[in-house]
C-alpha cells in the first residue's frame, strides 16, 4: 500500500550504507551523513532518530517526519525457567506475527531468526509448516529481529542462525542481504563464520550460493536417508532428492572449500533406526561435512522423540563415520522455542 496514503513512516533498518547515503543526499547532506546514519542504526543500535546527536537537527527532523528506525513491533517475550532462552514475538507492519529466539549459553549467545511468515514446504514434523506460507520478510524485518535481541541481551550476540520460521533459500536475495548487513564491518560486525543459513535442500539455490562464493556457513536439513521416507516427512524431497542434495553439497565443497553441516532430526520410528545411521554413513562417505543430530522437539502428538538409549545407539553408530558428529539438544523447548516449534496461530504464539 502507498505509504503516503497510509501516512506510515518508512523503516530505515534494512537499508545499506549506500542507500542511506543516497537518502541523506536527497536532503542536501554530504555523503558522510549516510555513514553516520548507518553507524547509528547498526553499530550503536539507536532506535530513535532524534537521539542521533551528530546529525544536524534539521536532518533529524526531516527524517523523523517520514522515517522510523525499526520495522518490528515487539508483542511478547517468553523466557524459559532457566532464563537461558527467550522467545520474542513481533508484529511486522502488515500485521502478521513472527518469532525469534535468543539463546544465552556460557560463551555463545545465539539468535535464531525468521526469514518468512510461515513456510511453504510442509515438513510434517515442523510446527511452522502448520501455518502455511504467508509472506517473505523484508531485509529490514530480518535484521531488525537481531537488533531487538541484541538490545535485549546484556552480552554481545556471537552467532546468528537463520533457522526460525521459513525457508531462507525461498527468500534468497533478502536473506543474503540481511546476512551481509549482519557481517558489515562498519555496522553489526558479526563474522561470516558466525552466521549460518539453514535450508531444507533447495538445490538450485545451494548451487547459486556456491557460485556466488558467500562465506556464511551453510546447513542442510537432511532428516532422512531414503527418498521414499524423506518425501513423506519433507515433501520438497519429491522435487530435490537426497542424491541431488548430496551432489550440490559436493559441488559446494569443490567450489568454496567450505563444508556443509547436515542437520538430522531424530524422530522415533521414522529416522532413528540403526539402518538409518548406517545409510547416513554410507551416503556421506568421502564428502567433507559435519552432521548435527537434533533430537525431535514435539509440538503435538504426531511424532515422538526417541528415548535416550536409542538416541545414544544412533549416535554411537554414526560416530564411526567419516564426519564430525554433534548433537543439538534444543534450548527452551518448554516455551516452544526449540527447533521446529516456532509457530504463530491466530495471532498468538503457541505455548505448552
Ligand atoms: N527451513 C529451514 C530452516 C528452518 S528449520 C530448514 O529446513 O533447514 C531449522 C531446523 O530445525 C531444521 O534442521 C529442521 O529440520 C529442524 N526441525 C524442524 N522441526 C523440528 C522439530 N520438531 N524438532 C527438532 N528439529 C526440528
Amino acid at each position: 500500500m502507498n505509504n503516503e496514503i497510509k501516512n506510515e513512516k518508512v523503516p530505515l533498518t534494512g537499508m545499506t550504507q549506500s542507500e542511506l547515503t543516497h537518502l541523506c543526499k536527497e536532503y542536501g547532506e554530504p555523503d558522510f551523513r549516510g555513514n553516520q546514519l548507518f553507524n547509528w542504526i547498526y553499530s550503536q543500535k539507536e532506535r530513535n532518530i532524534m537521539k542521533m546527536e551528530n546529525l544536524p537537527k534539521i536532518l533529524r527532523d526531516s527524517l523523523d517526519e517520514n522515517y522510523k528506525v525499526s520495522s518490528l513491533q515487539l508483542s511478547k517475550v517468553n523466557a524459559s525457567s532457566t532464563g537461558q532462552t527467550s522467545k520474542y514475538l513481533f508484529s511486522i507492519p502488515s500485521g502478521e506475527k513472527i518469532e525469534s529466539v535468543l539463546i544465552e549459553e556460557k560463551k555463545r549467545i545465539t539468535v535464531c531468526l525468521s526469514t518468512q511468515v510461515g513456510c511453504a514446504l510442509g515438513c510434517t514434523f515442523c510446527a511452522t509448516a502448520k501455518m502455511g506460507f504467508m509472506k517473505n520478510l523484508s531485509v529490514g524485518e530480518i535484521v531488525d529481529q537481531f537488533l531487538f535481541l541484541q538490545n535485549a541481551s546484556e552480552r554481545r550476540i556471537t552467532n546468528v542462525v537463520f533457522m526460525g520460521m521459513g525457508e531462507p533459500f525461498l527468500n534468497y536475495g533478502r536473506v543474503i542481504s540481511a546476512a551481509q548487513l549482519l557481517n558489515d564491518p562498519d555496522g553489526i560486525k558479526l563474522g561470516a563464520g558466525k552466521i549460518t543459513i539453514s535450508t531444507a535442500g533447495i538445490v538450485p539455490k545451494i548451487i547459486r550460493y556456491a557460485d556466488e562464493g558467500w562465506k556464511f556457513k551453510l546447513a542442510v536439513s537432511l532428516n532422512g536417508t531414503v527418498d521414499k521416507e524423506r518425501s513423506k516427512i519433507m515433501p520438497i524431497n519429491k522435487k530435490y532428492s537426497i542424491n541431488d542434495i548430496l551432489s550440490s553439497a559436493q559441488y559446494f565443497y569443490e567450489k568454496t572449500g567450505s563444508i556443509i553441516t547436515f542437520e538430522y532430526v531424530l524422530i522415533e520410528n521414522k529416522t532413528d533406526s540403526i539402518g538409518d545411521a548406517l545409510k547416513l554413513k554410507y551416503l556421506l562417505k568421502g564428502l567433507p561435512c559435519k552432521v548435527n543430530v537434533i533430537p525431535y522437539n514435539s509440538f503435538d502428538d504426531s511424532f515422538q522423540r526417541p528415548d535416550t538409549k536409542r538416541i545414544e545407539q544412533f549416535l554411537n553408530e554414526l560416530k564411526s563415520g567419516s564426519f564430525i558428529v554433534t548433537v543439538r539438544w534444543s534450548h527452551g523447548t518448554e516455551i516452544s522455542a526449540g527447533c521446529g516449534q516456532l509457530a504463530v496461530m491466530n495471532g498468538d504464539n503457541i505455548e505448552n
